[in-house]
């Protein structure tokens, strides 16, 4: 069943919407939040578990201090203040995929409070933000439901578990209610997970993928009626995971709350499913309040009580962030605006930034992975990002082309080798004899034999029209597949047609 929607542009006639965005990002630390399991994604299921993670009676937690680091410079980078005094708490809830009945989170004491972050929209403008906390927490198990359609648990004839993920580091960054977003709102939600995405990839604590959970969004949207200061009643579309999702799934409840509201209806707190396929919600639980969860402080774990100086020197260790970056090579790179956005939102910038760190001129490094690298990433149907080629090794074949031993041509060659994973660049270079030919000996005989197959080029030649050699340095090229040394081909046409 389809529900009723809004037109858009009435929705927000009519209506103001409040969005709240609530993050997971599981962290990339070698192993789990509170036992030595190694936190490992993609393993077959089972075989990451102890009886911690298990919550098997009598087994005790202990904390990861990796996970605490990262929290507390997460929350740094989000302009927080960390508490001087934190817990853990107990979060009770039945549910097969958490072994133990109750998830060890933080609730009334999170570690990081109040804190912002500007994101950027389309046209160059910035949105500020505000973020109400960032909490530690582990992740849970994950269900298989089998026999169904669809894999959801309706229909389906029985449930498989994996407890792999059970006890993976977890931060959950929540923002305060966004209001003023109007009509960008969509647009808005999205910015900010892209935002937020970039600034935990510049603090390498996280592969943050959506696609395989290591970040999923909750959307939470109500609409306020227009005249009114009292947020409406709002729905948590839970696990929304893809960017463009969060866009979708904020402009389809906007239209749907709109819709209900019209007709006199009410809107339940509740979460909902985002169907991708339909770029729709559904129904899903009713929402429990705080109550419901009996909440407790964990008795198994010391509180967290960082000094000032540790809190300081984790404050040194934050990378260059994101709009630090952005302003650096503004100025440094010499872009306009425009060009600078369109980098941003190509996902260039970072890598390029790594390219340049990794050795490369920025001129060249930016037309690699705006162009040929974009071509590759896209008929892929991938993000730039994702392409199994890193920085460093496009600044080697960067280099190889300023020495000389590879030109455009072959450096696209062994460009295509390392993202077939064929190796790193020097090893693709000799395994297809890629480098170019700039051995005299084996150029004079291709220059003489393309000069004996053109007898009245030479003839041109020797009579005083230099251009024509362009055609002899053209044909060698052609006879070496590319690999012929251009500069040096020239040389000779010139020395041979004269000698
Ligand atoms: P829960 O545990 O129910 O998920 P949280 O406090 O973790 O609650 O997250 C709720 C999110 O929704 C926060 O981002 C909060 O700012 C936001 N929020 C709260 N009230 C509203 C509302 N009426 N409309 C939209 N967002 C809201
Ligand atoms: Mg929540
Ligand atoms: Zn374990």
């Amino acid at each position: 069943m389809t529900a009723a929607l809004m037109d858009y542009d009435e929705v927000l006639e009519r209506f103001e919407p409040v969005l709240g965005l609530e993050v997971h990002v599981e962290l990339s630390t070698a192993t789990k939040m509170f036992c030595g399991c190694a936190n490992v994604f993609g393993t077959p299921p089972n075989t990451q578990v102890c009886p911690t993670c298990l919550g098997l009676p009598g087994a005790l937690p202990v904390l990861n201090g990796v996970a605490v680091e990262s929290a507390m410079r997460i929350g740094l980078a989000l302009n927080c203040s960390i508490a001087p005094w934190c817990r853990f708490a107990r979060k009770n809830y039945f549910y097969p995929d958490m072994p133990k009945n109750f998830q060890t989170s933080q609730y009334d004491e999170p570690i990081a409070v109040n804190g912002s972050l500007a994101v950027e929209l389309s046209g160059g403008s910035l949105f500020t933000v505000e973020i109400e906390r960032a909490h530690m927490e582990e992740d849970t198990g994950k269900s298989l439901h089998v026999g169904g359609s669809d894999g959801r648990i309706h229909g389906a004839s029985h449930s498989l578990l994996d407890y792999n993920r059970a006890g993976v580091p977890l931060i959950e960054v929540v923002t305060k209610p966004i209001e003023g977003a109007e009509a960008r709102a969509p647009e808005i939600a999205r910015a900010y997970v892209t935002a937020l995405r970039d600034l935990l990839r510049a603090l390498n604590v996280s592969d943050v993928r959506m696609d395989q959970g290591s970040m999923r969004c909750d959307a939470n949207v109500s609409l306020m009626p227009r005249g009114s200061s009292t947020f409406g009643t709002r729905t948590e579309t839970k696990n929304v995971n893809s960017l463009r999702s969060v866009e979708r799934a904020v402009r389809y409840e906007m239209c749907r709350q709109g819709a209900v509201l019209a007709s006199g209806g009410r809107i339940v707190q509740e979460t909902r499913h985002f169907d991708e396929a339909t770029a729709s919600t559904s129904a899903g639980r009713r929402k429990e309040t705080s109550e419901d969860y009996r909440y407790f402080p964990e008795p198994d774990l010391v509180p967290i009580a960082p000094s000032d100086d540790w809190v300081a020197r984790l404050r040194t260790t934050l990378p260059e962030l994101p709009w630090q970056r952005r302003a650096r090579a503004k100025t440094e790179w010499g872009l306009s605006d425009l060009e600078l956005r369109d980098l941003v939102n190509a996902g260039a910038l970072d890598l390029i930034a790594a390219t340049v760190d990794a050795g490369a001129p920025a001129a060249e490094a930016r037309s690699w992975w705006v162009s040929y690298l974009s071509q590759q990433a896209n008929s892929r149907g991938v993000e730039l990002a994702d392409l199994p080629i890193t920085p460093a090794q496009l600044a080697r074949v960067i280099a190889l082309v300023a020495e000389g031993a590879l030109t455009n041509n072959l450096a696209r060659q062994v460009v295509d080798g390392v993202l077939a994973k064929e190796g790193e660049p020097d090893e693709i270079v000799a395994a297809h004899g890629l480098a170019v030919v700039s051995d005299d000996a084996a150029l004079t005989a291709a220059v003489e034999q393309a000069l004996a197959a053109a007898p009245d080029v030479a003839e041109k030649i020797r009579g005083g029209k230099v251009a024509a050699a362009g055609a002899i340095v053209g044909a060698v090229m052609k006879a070496t597949g590319g690999q012929a040394n251009a500069q040096r081909v020239r040389e000779l046409v010139l020395a041979l047609v004269s000698a």
